[in-house]
């Protein structure tokens, strides 16, 4: 076997094409992956934080239990693995997460970067060599883990204002309607069953809810499922006039301002609806991209777009694990057939 020297004395004898073709390997199938290890770190030690815990029954009394080999590009490493004392079961960092089991960790980071700019899943199919159809599924693992961070409670004002998506079935070989026009609107007037409505809930500390509540107007005892929690007599709430917001705040005895949508009457003093007409606004415009979006992953995409909205649309390193470690930290049980099958109407409405 040569030795390091002997392959220095080699590389220097390349032409400069092959040099650089040399180069582009090692960045390539080296360096990417030795970037991603910060984040197995940080996921390790957040999961971790109060001391080693179970990833199947969320006991403490786990132990590290030896380690595994990891493949990755030209590299192999070796992964920290740990047994659960109760449930007898032997777990990983990433266990139940987005990456479990993907046997392409190192092109995650590279994925996360794509959907922060907002690439198409063909243009970062090109760009980062793993077929479309695999990123898909990457897309609404990710997705579906940052799913479920949520608001725990609201602070002060909140501005809650509903807004409305046409029901989608995009992407099913069968509809159980005749298919619309590209980008055509519902034939009914006003609002009905064939619209899904989305309801975004703001505090002024930019803690945000946005989730489908349901198919057509929103009623009272769907908001209440939706932020009923996450509210308590101290908040103060912002609405458009709709008649079920008015007696869900009277019902739950908050204090509460209503703005007209013909838009008389904007603001009084610092209580208004601006904030969240805004979110409407740019959420609409950022899903334009994906020409329709099919209901059952409407939830997916808000939780995307509550991410990018979070960090300001920052696109540096920090935002890109962020996105990446944020998606470990929750449990994802979705298979692949899973999330091909998921009908939110089932499981909301
Ligand atoms: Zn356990």
């Amino acid at each position: 076997m040569a030795s390091l020297k002997d392959i220095l004395k080699e590389i220097r004898n390349l032409s400069t094409a092959e040099q650089i073709r040399l180069k582009e390997y090692f960045t390539k199938y080296l360096t990417p992956y030795a970037d991603s290890e910060p984040v197995f770190k940080e996921v390790s030690e957040r999961k971790h934080k109060e001391g080693y815990t179970c990833s199947y029954c969320h006991s403490k009394r786990a132990v590290r239990f030896g380690k595994y080999n990891v493949k990755a590009g030209a590299q192999t490493v070796q992964r920290q693995r740990y047994r659960c004392k109760d449930c007898k079961k032997t777990f990983t960092d990433v266990t139940n997460t987005p990456i479990h089991r993907t046997r392409l960790p190192h092109k995650w980071l590279e994925f996360v970067q794509c959907m922060i700019e907002g690439y198409s899943l063909r243009k970062a199919s090109e760009l980062i060599d793993v077929h479309y159809v695999t990123l898909f599924y990457w897309r609404h693992k990710l997705l579906s883990a940052l799913n479920q961070m949520d608001v725990e409670q609201f602070q002060g004002i909140v501005e809650m204002d509903e807004t409305y998506f046409l029901y989608s079935e995009k992407g099913k070989r069968k509809l159980s309607r005749k298919p619309r026009k590209r980008g055509g609107s519902s034939k009914k007037r006003g609002i009905s069953n064939e619209q899904v409505c989305v309801l975004v809930a703001r505090d002024r500390q930019k803690m945000t809810y946005s989730r489908i509540v349901g198919k057509g107007r929103i009623v009272k005892t769907k908001l209440d499922e939706a932020v009923g929690t996450k509210l308590s007599s101290g908040n103060v709430l912002c609405t458009d006039a709709w008649r079920a917001f008015m007696t869900y705040a009277k019902d739950k005895g908050l204090e509460h301002y209503r703005f007209k949508s013909d838009g008389k009457e904007r603001v009084k003093g610092v209580y208004h609806i601006q904030n969240v007409n805004n979110y409407h606004g740019r959420l609409k415009r950022w899903i334009e991209r994906f020409n329709g979006v099919a209901t059952k992953y409407l939830d997916h995409y808000l939780s995307w777009f509550q991410f990018l909205d979070s960090i300001k649309h920052r696109n540096d390193d920090t935002t890109v694990s962020r996105m990446l470690v944020e998606s470990c930290l929750f449990q994802t049980e979705n298979t692949y057939d899973k999330l091909r099958n998921i009908n939110i109407f089932q499981m909301k409405c």
